[in-house]
This record gives structure tokens, sequence and C-alpha cells, in this order.
């Protein structure tokens, strides 16, 4: 008998609050009914009880997991001193086998977060093997860089990629227009950098500013780049057509990209620590989603995050409830089945609704385990049910 019956404070999905006292029917990795637990009844399985909230396990859809080896950094005065003084020694300095422990431990924390499958962007194709063997799910997008005369380089990165990565163009102010075109063209899961900083305008339209100085100093900017034409959020759009494209950030937005990118296959990856962490405000996620943009959460790296012990979407639904959303369900779109779509997996894994689910955390606050207790409590979350093998589903 693989049946299950659990008793729990509180258990939720996607939808809300499913039931509070809860109850779930479960039979190996199959969900048979949730509800109150007289509305289950004990069916001749003796019920299991626990204390906390139950729900499925999460999507973290913009990481970089090959960044989890030196641990929490303090923000520096500005992004470009921060990937002078933090992020360029740990790419000159790093062995192999340092990126490989450093990734292990991105794993390992993901998964210690609660974390089912990551859109994890990587520094190299080593790298995206390690986390795509590894349990987690999702899709491991490798990095790219190439403005003006080192196009080229990049365009021949994106056609020599094994088949079983994406691949993230960085950002517009590192990748020509080009570069996007040829990767959404590609046909393979696309990621990027997108509106993150207000700096990327001046960068990609005037060529003026702390970003266009930096690639200088590093030798990356040359006489060929290339003006954008136009704001890079309404450039890349153009190019997408209907394509999907997980694009993180978008910190700065203008009124029309709320219409424009309702209309599109783009999933904003809104990583609110790292924002906070960078100094970015008033992110229109809400907005967005009001206006039918798909948004996930993702965390960006370790670096930003202010959680040693795990990598995990639920401390960013943690901080956005305690900025005032409070929707359980808005909370649970964004960490579990909007980045599930984004990544090609079906959505309903991530999900409490009848059929398989990935595996089931358990979460407990002081008192008893209401939503809203969670959200304002620190703690991990543990696997009530472990996650479910990706050889079986992903
Ligand atoms: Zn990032």
């Amino acid at each position: 008998m693989t049946r299950k019956l659990i008793y729990c404070d509180t258990i939720a999905d996607y939808r809300g609050i499913l039931a509070s006292p809860g109850a779930i029917l479960i039979d190996g990795y199959e969900v048979i009914a949730v509800g109150l637990p007289e509305e289950i009844g004990t069916t001749g399985v003796h019920p299991i009880r626990v204390h906390g909230l139950v729900t499925p396990p999460f999507v973290n859809v913009h990481s970089h997991l090959d960044l989890s080896g030196i641990g929490i950094q303090p923000p520096e005065n500005s992004f470009v001193s921060w990937i002078e003084n933090t992020i360029a020694p740990i790419r000159k300095t790093s062995s192999e086998n340092e990126m490989h422990a450093a990734t292990q431990r991105g794993i390992e924390l993901s998964l210690a977060g609660g974390t089912a499958m990551v859109g994890d962007i990587a520094s190299t194709v080593a790298v995206a093997k390690q986390v795509r063997e590894s349990v987690l799910g999702g899709v491991s997008f490798v990095e790219v860089f190439g403005l003006g005369s080192r196009e080229t380089l990049a365009i021949d990165a994106i056609n020599a990629m094994p088949c079983e990565f994406g691949i993230s163009p960085h950002a517009p102010y590192s990748c020509g227009s080009e570069v996007f075109r040829k990767a959404f063209e590609s046909g393979k899961p696309i990621a990027t950098h997108l509106a993150e900083l207000p700096e990327e305008f001046e960068a990609t339209m005037k060529h003026v500013g702390s970003l266009v100085e930096f690639s200088k100093k590093i030798g990356a900017w040359n006489d060929q780049v290339k003006k954008w034409d136009n704001n890079p959020i309404d450039t890349i759009v153009g190019h997408l057509d209907q394509r999907k494209l997980i694009a993180a950030h978008l910190n700065y937005i203008e009124d029309h990209h709320l219409e424009l990118l309702a209309n599109t296959n783009i999933t904003v990856a809104y990583c609110p620590r790292a924002s906070a962490y960078f100094g970015h405000k008033n992110h229109r996620y809400e907005e967005m989603l009001s206006c039918g943009v798909s948004v996930a959460l993702g965390t960006d790296s370790l670096i930003c995050l202010d959680t040693p012990d795990r990598i995990s979407v639920l401390d960013e639904m943690r901080f956005l409830f305690q900025q005032g959303c409070t929707d359980p369900s808005v909370l649970l779109n964004m960490a579990t089945v909007n980045g599930a779509a984004a990544l090609g997996v079906n959505p309903s894994l991530l999900t409490l609704e009848r059929g398989s689910v990935a595996g089931l955390l358990l979460m407990v606050s002081q008192a008893e385990s209401t939503f809203d207790q969670v959200m304002q409590s620190n703690d991990k979350p543990t696997w009530l049910l472990p996650l479910l093998s990706k050889k079986q589903v992903f």
C-alpha cells in the first residue's frame, strides 16, 4: 500500500489556501484528493499528522548556482564595482574543481530551500552539465557574451551549443542585438538579463556611462559595437516574435512595455532580494501580473541573498509578503507554475491538483502554521515527500 493520508495545519498551491486544517491523500506521487480532513475522510488509511503548511515544491527561474562558493557578500557602491570586486575575481581565479564545488553547493542549497527546478545561468558548459545531471529539474542556460567584432564568437558558441542546454546572451550591454536574434533563431530555450540597470539604456543607445567604461577596461568593447536604435526591450520583443524568453529583472520599464510584454511569451524573472541588494526600487511586478504578463520568481546568486543555509524563492515570497503582497495565490503562482511554464515543464507537477506532483514541502512556524505565519517566519522547508527523480518526469 503506497497510499498516504496526511493531516496538516494548512495546505496551499497556486490557487491559494486549499484547506485549513488541511488533508491530502496521495498514492506515491499521485495526488488523489485535497481538502478539509472531514472532507477526505480516512478512506481506510491511517492519517499521518504533521504540524505545518504543506505546498508543492518551488521553481527558481533565475539562479547562478556556480556563484555559490563565496557565500553572501555585502553590496558595493555600484553594479560595476560589484562586478569588478566580487564577480571578476571569481571568474579569473576559480579552478575547474572550485567551480564544481561552488555549483555543488548551489545545488545542495537549492534542495535545502525546497526547489524542484531551476532556470540556471551557467558560466561554462561543464557547469551546465553538472546542474543538468543533478536531481534538480529545469534548464541550464550557458551564458554567452559578444559585442561588435566579438559578436561572431558568441554566434559560433550558440551554433555549437549541445542541444540539451539553453542559451543566455548575458545582457544588451554585453551582447549585440544580432547575438539575441541568432539565439532566438536557434530554437533553444533562451534567458537573458534585461532592463536590470538604468545604465543599460545609456550604454546601448548612447554608448556612454559606467558600463561602457567598464567594457573598455576589460577589452570587451571595440569600434564595431553598434548602437541599439531603440530601448532594448522593444528591439528584443521585435526579434523574439512569439518565441519564449526568460527575462531576468526588468527593473526599469516604460508604461507601454506592460501591454507589449503581455502580448509576448516572455516570462519576467523577478528577483526581489537581488533587486533590493542593488538598490532598485518599485518593481512593477503587480502591474505586470494584472496586465497579463507572466512573472516568476528567481533568486539570482547566493551572493545577494540573506539566507546562508538555502537558496529559495520561499524567501522571495516572504520578502514580498512583508512588503504588502499578501495574496497566497499571487505569491505561489510566481513561485511554482509560472516558472515551470517558462522552463517548458508541465506546471501541474507543481500543483496539488489530481495527478503527479514533483514532491511535497512542509513549512512550520512557531504557532499554528497558517500561510501568513510561515511568510513571517524564517525557517527552511523540509521535504515531506522527497523530490521526484527527474528521470521519471522532467
Ligand atoms: Zn542574474
